[in-house]
């Protein structure tokens, strides 16, 4: 792209997105960033790639964007216990759009100085809209949160609401003009929210909060911990996956936010909390003895933690009622390559 390094200087170096913070000795503009970690420390690294169509809705605010893409990389820190360090950032853009990278830019500053995580580097290209971060973290060695240490007896927890994304994004994809079969499909009991309603819906799925300081103090409490990217039954699973283990989910106690329980049909309600994804809140299991402790230092942050189920010894999740009985549901998460099956 013949205007590559004036766009890589006016909205990724000089605008503010290549702060300095301990650590970071080299940013944008050589051939590699340069970090140095303290002794005792590892680095955490993780990478989401996110595409126009599949996984943001096309013409999706620039801002709101920039935003939700680091967000979704710190999530991935969260879940590990990790600290945020720095990111770098992979661009495919259509075309110049100057407005377009302004805001783009904004978006991608508000959660990098939130979370005191400087870009230090990138590439830039021209083609179909994609966005691939990664992010860099530090941990103390050997205290990361994995997947693989859930043990039968510990309980399973959840961090916020669920289901809020995954309305967000029937939401933003339904049509203008809904036909009464549309409104079937529909997981709202109305076509039309209120603007309370969108504006809860539409930060849900474009601000996620990445759970960070919530990870940092699950380390040596957690047995397990993941985010929920692909929706609680399938992220669960991974952690059952790890950990050789079963998991049985009480239903009735997933969290469920108040506006959700107000504007989606009641049947509509779990499948999205179960089976959505999105939401970015940490799932994580505890072994009983550190229980409290977990309770206490997750309140002490204001963030909401639900216990919501049990390992057991097994290896699938199982979705009980609040009779105790096995229910099933269709959905069960989102699955890049589910047409390829
Ligand atoms: P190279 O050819 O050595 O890979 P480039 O010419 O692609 O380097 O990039 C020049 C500098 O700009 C490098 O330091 C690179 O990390 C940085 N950079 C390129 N694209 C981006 C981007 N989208 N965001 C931040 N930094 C970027
Ligand atoms: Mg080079």
């Amino acid at each position: 792209m013949a205007q590559e390094f004036t766009i890589i200087e006016r909205y990724f170096r000089d605008s503010g997105l290549q702060f300095s913070r301990p650590g970071i000795d080299l940013g944008i503009g050589d051939d590699c960033a340069l970090v140095s970690l303290e002794p005792g420390y590892q680095l955490a690294m993780t990478m989401d790639l996110l595409q126009e169509g599949v996984h943001f809705p096309g013409a999706a605010p620039p801002a709101l964007l920039g935003q939700r893409a680091l967000a979704v990389n710190l999530s991935d820190l969260a879940a590990a216990g990790a600290e945020p360090l720095c990111f770098t950032l992979g661009l495919s853009i259509p075309g110049v759009d100057q407005d377009w990278l302004q805001g783009f830019s904004e978006g991608l500053l508000t959660m990098a100085s939130r979370f005191d995580c400087p870009l230090v580097g990138g590439d830039l290209i021209q083609g179909v809209l994609q966005i691939a971060i990664q992010a860099h973290g530090r941990i103390p060695t050997g205290q990361a949160l994995l997947r693989s240490g859930a043990r039968p007896g510990h309980l399973v927890y959840v961090t916020g609401t669920l289901g809020d994304a995954a309305a967000a994004l029937a939401m933003l994809e339904a049509p203008e003009r809904p036909s009464a079969a549309d409104d079937r499909q529909s997981p709202f009991q109305k076509s039309r929210l209120s603007s309370k309603q969108r504006d809860h819906f539409s930060r849900a799925f474009y601000c996620p909060e990445p759970r960070v300081p919530v990870g940092v103090a699950l380390r040596g409490l957690a047995s397990a911990a993941i985010d929920i990217s692909d929706g609680l039954i399938s992220d669960l699973g991974h952690i059952v996956a790890a950990s050789g283990v079963g998991a049985e989910l009480d239903v009735a106690q997933v969290p469920l936010s108040g506006v959700l329980r107000e504007c989606v049909k009641e049947e509509a309600q779990l499948p999205l909390a179960l089976g959505g994804g999105d939401d970015y809140e940490l799932c994580l299991t505890v072994a009983p003895e550190h229980c409290s402790a977990v309770e206490d230092a997750v309140a002490a942050l204001d963030v909401r933690l639900t216990r919501i189920g049990e390992i057991v010894s097994g290896n699938a999740v199982q979705c009980l009622n609040n009779h105790g009985e096995p229910v099933t549901f269709e959905h069960t998460g989102y699955n890049h390559f589910d047409s390829e099956e």
